[in-house]
């Protein structure tokens, strides 16, 4: 389905969790969260419904995200249900992998066709100071079990910060040489009231870039329909790729194609905007699927054109990132 702006949009991000086993500075505040109350949050068999009636409406492609997709009880089987909805093309993940070892065969085996993990430092001690917790060998062991029970490309998302971990651009673009890893450094972005972001830690996909330029010679890859933001490259003689997402420099609304189902049963046409439509009220009122159908129509319709921000204006949306789903 078109939008206003002549968009297609046809990726969903669905948020099955705001909970998380992690507290990343860019994404939740260390104490004081408001978790959502189980009961508002949306049960599997509403976020199917809900799906089907997305898929109806030209979703095709559906991530799972959260918080920690992988810290809800009941995962696979949701999961399972999920890979069987008829229309969906692609069903993919992000996690911060801390419990992927246990379940990347399984959810290979229930259909996942992608997965992207964070993982933003490749130094332990600084991977504990960034998410404030200590799982980083559980997230490396996770990462090798997904790549041997065939995830491929495994996509490894690093939010690039000034004075964090700014220091490690070069390592991680020489982790491609060896690796068949796509590493995805995105820029951090204001979300959530609480959210760490200011322009001094705010490191542009331009700045990442002339960083890599001095490995060698980066040679650009192509994207197809299917396929999100990211400028992808790849240095000379490597397995990987290095993607780039500026989300707020150099930003890809235009052709954004996302639509978004926070935990709690909203939907939203931008992660920036805090324009959304509760659909969860509706549904638990019996309202009917044309009800329904009309509220994710509507989303879609009236996707904001683009999210009206730089660096020298950003604008943090009140939500955070782990309740909108990232
Ligand atoms: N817990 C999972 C994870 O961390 O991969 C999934 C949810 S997380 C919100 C999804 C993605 O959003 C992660 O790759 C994370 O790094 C990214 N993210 C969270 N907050 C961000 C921010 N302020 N700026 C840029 N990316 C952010
Ligand atoms: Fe949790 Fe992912 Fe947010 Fe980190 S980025 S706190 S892992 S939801």
């Amino acid at each position: 389905m078109l939008d206003n702006n002549h968009r297609s949009i046809n990726y969903l991000r669905l948020s099955v969790t705001d909970r998380c086993n992690l507290r990343c500075i860019y994404c939740m505040p260390e104490e004081g969260i408001q978790f959502l109350p189980h009961d508002e949050i949306l049960s599997y068999e509403e976020m199917l419904h809900v799906v089907r009636l997305c898929v109806q409406s030209g979703i095709r492609k559906v991530r799972l995200t959260g918080g920690e997709p992988l810290v809800r009880k009941g995962i696979l089987s949701f999961i399972e249900k999920l890979c069987r909805t008829e229309g969906l093309e692609e069903i993919s993940l992000t996690t911060n992998g801390v419990l992927l070892k246990d379940m990347a065969r399984d959810l290979k085996r229930c259909g996942i066709c992608r997965i992207n993990i964070s993982m933003d430092s490749l130094k332990e001690e600084k991977f504990s100071k960034i998410t404030r917790r200590d799982f980083y060998r559980e997230v490396w062991e996770g990462i090798d079990e997904a790549q041997r029970v065939g995830f491929s490309p495994i996509k490894l998302n690093v939010v690039a910060m000034k004075g964090v971990n700014d220091d490690e651009i070069l390592d991680f673009a020489r982790l491609t040489l060896k690796k068949p890893y796509h590493v995805r450094f995105i820029e951090m972005m204001p979300v959530g009231e609480k959210n760490a972001w200011t322009s001094d830690t705010f490191l542009s996909t331009r700045e990442i870039l002339g960083k890599i330029r001095s490995l060698g010679s980066l040679k650009p890859v192509g994207t197809g329909p299917l396929d999100g933001p990211a400028q992808r490259y790849i240095l000379e003689g490597a397995l990987g790729e290095i993607g780039l997402i500026g989300a707020l420099s150099h930003h890809f609304c235009e052709t954004c194609n996302r639509l978004r189902l926070t935990a709690d049963g909203h939907l939203r046409g931008c992660l920036f905007s805090d324009r959304e439509r509760d659909i969860k009220t509706p549904l638990r009122e019996n309202k009917g699927d044309d009800c329904a159908l009309d509220i994710i129509r509507e989303t879609i319709m009236n996707k904001p054109k683009d999210h009206g921000m730089n660096v020298n204006k950003p604008k943090k949306c009140v939500r955070s990132m782990n309740s909108i789903g990232g």
